[in-house]
């Protein structure tokens, strides 16, 4: 790795001082006797995501019912409004993203809609180290079509337990494979898949490719126009800070906008048809066409305020920090933590990495109850991954300093031995 960085505290104030997103992390709810490395989980609340809680809830104390109707139906059209503020950061066209549900509920949305398998085509191409939801998601599909799962999914495995190879997926995209569904980055090892390049590959052979972005909207540009994806999916409480439960999101390609919805609901209807409330079902002419029951109001409300903040801070300079700070990371781990058992189990090279940095010991679970106790709040995901993800609006070059003195401590003086290694039910 290249030499840029020092080992100092100094070091790493002087790249506070010159950091161009400093100002922002003010806006967000940070302890200052915390160090918060879990954003690409739970992302933390922001000032203006408070202030768009109390705007809805505020319109519902006031008005009642009469809220849909404000403000040229403001609320009537707030997952479809809200959802536009997501454009720039995934290059999307105009009324392309829909907010609604989950990932989990996006997928079965997007596959109901874009799995029809046939005689000739009838597989699903995933890869072996997806979350696990997305694979549920993919098997029902399967079984509701009629077809049994060892007959029409296909997985490409992981050579290493750690990256999935584009080779290797392009060389899984037989004639038989009717839809891809992959993620952006994998959220264990932080590998970014080269999206463009697949995408392409599998439309040269017919085949529909949608994406996960859970672990990177929000952390890393995208550029749809480009990419030119037939469907994507998100989540939007992990970069993008929407809060606990927030709304999920839906890219649907325009040139599908003629395409029916898998699973239809009466907010799918076009605008002037949905309150005749009759049981002929038109489909709006965008991706709203995907929309199904009342909006979720409260919980798309947090993520109105939130993307405020990252319309200000632009994603280009967010994932310019988040490199620089997640390899500043890698260098202090090298440096001070490979002596103690750490490996760093992410790609190294910029364009392969998402934004987190997935630090591999064999007592990563007792390391991370050890990390809790002194005051950073990690991420473990089993076997041995400690995710850190320093997030570029609100985490600090001092902070990631300040991390690794403590990992560095619990190693070395082996205090995590104090803890049971039997497993909790959420870290
Ligand atoms: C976080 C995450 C999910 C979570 O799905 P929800 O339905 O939003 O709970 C799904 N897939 C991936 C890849 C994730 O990282």
């Amino acid at each position: 790795m290249e030499r840029k960085f020092q080992e100092s505290l100094e070091f790493a104030k002087t790249m506070d001082l010159r950091d161009p997103l400093k100002d922002f992390r003010a806006r967000f709810h940070v302890k200052e006797d915390e160090i918060y490395m879990d954003g690409n989980s739970l992302g933390l609340s922001s000032k203006e995501a408070q202030q768009s809680i109390e705007r809805v809830a505020g319109d519902w104390k006031k008005e009642g019912i009469k809220m849909w109707g404000m403000e040229e139906g403001r609320y009537f059209h707030y997952p479809k409004l809200v959802g536009e503020k997501l454009r720039g950061m995934i290059g999307a066209e105009p009324n392309e993203i829909i907010l609604n549900g989950s990932i989990t509920t996006n997928l079965h949305q997007a596959l109901a809609t874009f799995y029809k398998p046939n005689k000739e085509r009838y597989k699903i191409l995933v890869d072996g180290l997806n979350f696990p939801t997305d694979i549920y998601a993919v098997k029902s599909l399967i079984e509701l079509k009629g077809y049994t799962v060892e007959e029409a999914l296909v997985t490409v495995k992981s050579r290493d337990g750690r990256e999935i190879l584009e080779e290797d997926i392009i060389a899984a995209m037989t004639e038989e494979v009717a839809l891809i569904l992959l993620p952006s980055v994998l959220y264990r090892s932080a590998q970014l898949i080269n999206m463009e390049q697949i995408t392409e590959e599998a439309h040269k052979r017919g085949i529909i490719i949608g994406w996960d972005l859970a672990h990177s909207i929000g952390a890393i540009p995208h550029n749809f126009k480009k990419i030119d994806p037939d469907f994507a999916v998100w989540c939007t409480y992990k970069y993008l800070n929407g809060g606990p439960g927030s709304v999920g999101g839906l890219y649907i390609n325009r040139k599908h906008f003629g395409k029916e919805a898998g699973l239809k609901g009466w907010f799918g209807n076009r605008d002037d048809l949905q309150f005749l409330l009759e049981h002929r079902f038109e489909q709006a002419g965008d991706a709203g066409g995907w929309l199904q029951g009342s909006p979720h109001m409260l919980s798309i409300a947090p993520l109105e305020g939130s993307l405020d903040i990252f319309e200000e801070a632009g994603i280009q300079r967010i994932r310019e920090k988040s490199l620089i700070i997640t390899e500043y990371l890698m260098f202090l781990a090298e440096q001070r933590l490979e002596k103690y058992g750490y490996r760093i189990g992410n790609p190294r090279e910029n364009h392969r990495r998402g934004g987190h940095v997935s630090l591999e010991h064999e007592e990563a679970y007792r390391i991370s109850l050890a990390l809790r106790d002194h005051g950073v709040v990690p991420d473990y995901r089993e076997p041995n991954v400690i995710r850190l993800a320093p997030a570029a609006l609100y985490n600090t070059y001092e902070e990631v300093f300040r991390l690794v003195e403590i990992l560095e401590k619990i190693t070395k003086e082996k205090s995590f031995e104090h803890y049971s290694a039997e497993r909790g039910t959420v870290l």
